[in-house]
């Protein structure tokens, strides 16, 4: 199944490692900000780089399929909310996000959230998530939930205090540290991992410069 989410919730900073190593603290509460559902394309599609888009920059992530409308919930409930779980790729236009104040543009651009496709929550131990990110079969990022600042359950019940999930919203959860540019040609892959078992189908994308 892919996901076709009428909401992407991501999260900023859910990592120690990753906020420090582009220079900017760990939030006291959870930092979120959208994608728009025209950014999303299926695992193997060609990520488009805009011609003046500037450095590009991948995001593997641990992504959460909301399975019903969830709204104030708490954090003890939030789990029994989730139908599944996916790996996302947060492509950033770094550039742009240092430039604007906010990351409607770096974030929001077409493509730049290639999702996998999506394991029945009820399959997953969610203690147990992990991630690995791979740029042309080298590996860029390695992550297991107990990293996270805020865990899966706060985030969801955070956000659900912020907004109604609806059943299919994406929650991208934060990307950890290794994070770094890409270029046209390259393929990113992004897979989630639950104990020894590797728990979600790969994430690939093969990004592209537009024609002309
Ligand atoms: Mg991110």
């Amino acid at each position: 199944m892919t996901a076709a989410p009428g909401k992407i919730v991501c999260v900023g900073r859910n990592y120690a490692d990753h906020a420090a190593e582009l220079g900017n603290e760990v939030p006291v509460e959870p930092l979120i900000f959208l994608k728009p559902p025209s950014a999303v394309i299926a695992a193997g599609e060609p990520i488009r780089i805009p011609p003046d888009a500037g450095r590009v920059d991948y995001e593997g992530e641990i992504g959460l399929i909301m399975g019903r409308r969830c709204r104030r919930v708490s954090e003890a409930e939030a789990w029994s909310h989730v139908g599944g779980v996916v790996a996302v790729n947060d492509v950033t236009a770094r550039d742009l996000q240092e430039k604007d104040d906010q990351w409607t543009r770096a974030k929001g651009l077409d493509s730049f959230c290639p999702v996998g496709n999506v394991v029945d929550a009820s399959a997953v131990q969610p203690d147990e998530l992990a991630l690995t990110t791979r740029v042309n079969g080298e590996v860029k990022q390695q992550a297991e939930v107990a990293g996270m600042v805020f865990s899966l359950g706060r985030l969801v019940s955070f956000i659900s205090h912020v907004m109604t999930l609806e059943a299919g919203d994406l929650i991208a959860t934060g990307t950890p540290e290794g994070v770094g540019p890409v270029s046209p040609g390259d393929v990113v892959e992004v897979a989630l991992s639950c104990g020894s078992e590797v728990c979600n189908s790969v994430e690939g994308g093969e990004m592209l410069a537009p024609a002309g």
